[in-house]
């Protein structure tokens, strides 16, 4: 084998020739999708250069002399081995062959000198590419032979950082048997470029594939400084589902001689224009197809266009589960083997020895750091939630209580699994990746960069529609308020502050424990409203089914009903005359918030769940004024809008009196289309961009704009970017998401809002 091998020729198992970055660029190829063309220098070839120069013993020596933890001599030590190496002779059979090849590659393009970009991709011998990702250098724009060679050499040098070294010595790498294989390949040009998601990337969906695209090179796209074009393409078929073409307000191009770019204004023309053709489209989505196939899991790949080819420069796996930095999984191995695939339902991954947990009775098995396997959680098992490392379940779809609780506590959550309480085995060591929905054998690797920094908390951006967060959990509403800077609690669930007392609340008042629950839902309203003042915080009463009642101590009485989801829960339940006991438990709530009120926190608001007739209205307000609580005045009173009934005689709750809406999504879909949203057979139908439900969302934020109610969101759907962004475009006043979605939504509404003040200012004057 020469010094040089092209990617075409190399496969998964050459990464002790190419290192993995280039045995995987071969096997791109292989597998028939196009990268930028290009070739290796091997290994072997470093080596024998090492063997040529005569500086293998000289740079041993160096090496074996220092004291890794003295910085200062490791930073000189690294310094004089990089000197070495640099400065000595390349052997002319290694520089033919580069240049050679270089040549080639420029013939190819029929460019006097093609402008490449140079890498570099580490081996070791048994570990072809251990971790070493990011430690050697890149460089990019390199133009002629003389250039080339250099920054080879120069590459291979990088091997010798003070990074690198320490990086080795801490792992007990022994420096010797680490080498070295340069990648020099073409730098597209771009007329067009732009990032694919082989899963949508907002909404996790695994049948959509997702196009951005704008004209120049692809920077513009990856770094969000402009609204690209979006194609959405059906994964199976190809069928384009949807285009969006975006404002394109600039591009970058890049002068091919010097390689520096610029950005400029995007011609009018080009603005309005689709930037791909349908069969580009559906070109890049069998692509974005193969190399998804090819890993195994969703990919985020970077593509562009010159001169009618298409490339794809980049490809990562959405979540990283064998390391943190990019070119590290951009060079990853195939994952090891999946044991059950399901729904991603809280993004993050984590490793851990599998517990089941058949029932309640057993939550207490589940230790720190374990993966909690069950059909489904329910409320009560919130403390054995928070020990685990992660979440798989058989049931539930995206809203269901695991998928809830696992965002909220910021564990990964994998949801409607089908199978994963019989096929996984107890005790057994799994990795979880709740982005993609995926359990795999085995303990993941997480390498983390030793210099590795916390990310700086992204400015908040400010919009003129509120973003607020959901909350299920009192105990860190101040973590929550700190981290996403929210404008308020959309809604905060009072399902969870019956676990501080563990009974059912009929059982409290039997055994005269009416106190004891007061104070504890006061307690957690107060904290929240305390961490968040002067936002508002909007309370929901509570809304357990009766199969979610009958877990909890003393629940044995409650009635087994045929279909919980339609039966008694909601406001429905505590306030109906011929169930008067009912309403001494809404009363203790009440009673809790009035306690707050009464320390003048004068932040909150309550809403009904469930609503689906004035009457229910008008009685919780009845009860309110029992406990004292002057509706309007005390504090707010609004509704869930959760039953497709109460979007359509919205204007009759607005007459009866509402300070505001909230919609609650996950239900309200869930009763427009039939679909039972804890049931994962069907959890593909559940969908919140179903026309019909739009329809109910608009009409009823349209109706509150005109009356002058406030509106808002606090389904999972408000979590979603692109849903944010019609929200914002009918017109709702604020919308309350998961904690972890409260950035992403934030950006999205910020960008709407200057559209729409954009597209306004733009309009012809009358
Ligand atoms: C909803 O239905 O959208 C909602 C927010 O309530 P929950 O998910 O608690 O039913
Ligand atoms: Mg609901």
């Amino acid at each position: 084998m020469g010094s040089v091998v092209w990617f075409e020729d190399l496969g998964k198992s050459d990464t002790g020739v190419a290192g993995g970055k280039g045995a995987n660029l071969g096997e791109m190829v292989k597998i028939g999708v196009p990268v930028p063309p290009g070739f290796v220098v091997t290994a072997q070839a470093y080596e024998r250069f090492l063997k040529k120069a005569g500086i293998v013993e000289k740079i041993n020596d160096t090496l074996s002399e220092i004291n890794v933890n003295d910085s200062k001599a490791l930073n000189e030590a690294a310094e004089k081995v990089r000197d070495l190496i640099k400065g000595s002779k390349m052997p002319e059979d290694i520089k033919e062959d580069l240049v050679d090849a270089y040549r080639k590659l420029s013939d190819k393009s029929g460019d006097d000198e093609e402008l490449v970009a140079i890498r570099s991709s580490a081996t070791a011998e048994d570990l072809p590419d251990a971790s070493f990702a990011g430690q050697q250098e890149t460089y990019l724009n390199i133009q002629g032979e003389e250039d080339v060679v250099q920054n080879v050499q120069k590459c291979w040098a990088s091997l010798f950082t003070a990074r690198a070294i320490f990086y080795r010595e801490e792992h007990g790498f022994e420096h010797e048997k680490v080498s070295i294989s340069i990648i020099v390949q073409k730098m597209v040009n771009a007329n067009k470029a732009g990032v694919l998601f082989t899963s949508h990337p907002s909404t996790g969906e695994r049948d959509k594939i997702v196009i951005e695209a704008n004209w120049g090179l692809g920077e513009t796209v990856v770094s969000g400084s402009v609204t690209p074009d979006v194609y959405v393409v059906d994964k199976d078929s190809g069928e384009i589902l949807d285009v969006t073409v975006g404002s394109k307000e600039v591009m970058r191009v890049r002068n091919p001689k010097t390689g520096e770019t610029m950005e400029q204004p995007t011609p009018s023309d080009k603005r309005e224009a689709q930037t791909l053709n349908a069969e580009e489209a559906r070109k890049l989505a069998e692509f974005g197809r193969k190399v998804e196939d090819h890993y195994g899991r969703p990919q985020d790949i970077e593509w562009a266009e010159e001169d009618g080819e298409i490339y794809l420069v980049q490809t990562r796996a959405v979540t990283v589960l064998y390391g943190e930095e990019e070119e590290e999984a951009e060079a990853e191995a195939a994952p090891s083997e999946v044991l059950v695939k399901g729904l991603g339902a809280s993004p993050g991954t984590s490793s851990g020895k599998v517990r089941i947990i058949p029932s309640a009775n057993e939550i207490g098995r589940v230790e720190e750091g374990d993966i909690l396997v069950t059909e489904m959680t329910h409320p009560d098992w919130v403390p054995a939630m928070r020990r685990a490392a992660a979440i798989v379940t058989d049931e539930g779809g995206r809203t269901c209580h695991a998928a809830i609780v696992s965002r909220e506590l910021g564990t990964p959550c994998i949801v409607g699994t089908g199978n994963a309480a019989q096929v996984l085995e107890d005790g057994a060591d799994v990795t979880v990746d709740g982005t993609s929905g995926v359990v795999y054998k085995g303990i993941a690797k997480v390498e983390k960069p030793e210099e590795e920094k916390a990310p700086a908390a992204a400015p908040v951006i400010p919009t003129a529609t509120e973003v607020k967060v959901n909350i299920s959990l009192p105990e860190i509403a101040e973590k929550v308020a700190r981290e996403t800077e929210a404008d308020g609690v959309g809604l905060l669930r009072a399902e969870h502050m019956l676990l501080g007392i563990g009974k059912h609340p009929r059982r409290l008042i039997e055994e005269g424990g009416e106190e004891s629950m007061v104070e504890e839902f006061y307690k957690g309203i107060r904290r929240v409203a305390k961490a968040f003042s002067p936002n508002k915080v909007w309370y929901r009463t509570l809304d357990l089914k009766t199969a979610e009642f009958r877990n909890l101590e003393g629940g044995e009485d409650e009635p087994v009903e045929p279909n919980p989801m339609i039966g008694w829960r909601g406001v429905r339940r505590f306030v109906d005359p011929e169930w008067p006991r009912e309403q001494e438990v809404l009363k203790l709530e009440l009673q809790a918030i009035k306690k707050v009120v009464d320390e003048g926190l004068l932040n909150l608001g309550v809403m009904i769940p469930m609503a689906h007739h004035p009457e229910e209205l008008r009685r919780f307000k009845q009860v309110a004024q029992e406990v004292g609580l002057e509706p309007g005045e005390d504090i707010q009173v609004g509704i869930m809008v959760e039953i497709p009934a109460a979007a359509l005689i919205i204007d009759e709750f607005i007459k009866e009196g509402i300070d505001f809406v909230s919609l609650g999504t996950n239900d309200l879909t869930q009763f427009t289309l039939a679909i039972d949203r804890d049931n994962e057979r069907i959890a593909k139908l559940f969908d919140e961009r179903h026309s019909a439900v739009q329809a109910l969302i608009r009409r009823v934020i349209e109706k509150c704009n005109e009356a002058g109610v406030e509106s808002s969101i606090c389904g999972q759907a408000g979590s979603y970017p692109d849903v944010a962004e019609k929200l914002v475009r009918y017109g709702i006043t604020s919308i309350s998401a998961n904690a972890d979605a409260v950035q992403a939504v934030r950006e999205m509404v910020h960008r709407t809002e200057r559209r729409i003040l954009l597209s306004n200012a733009r309009k012809p004057k009358e």
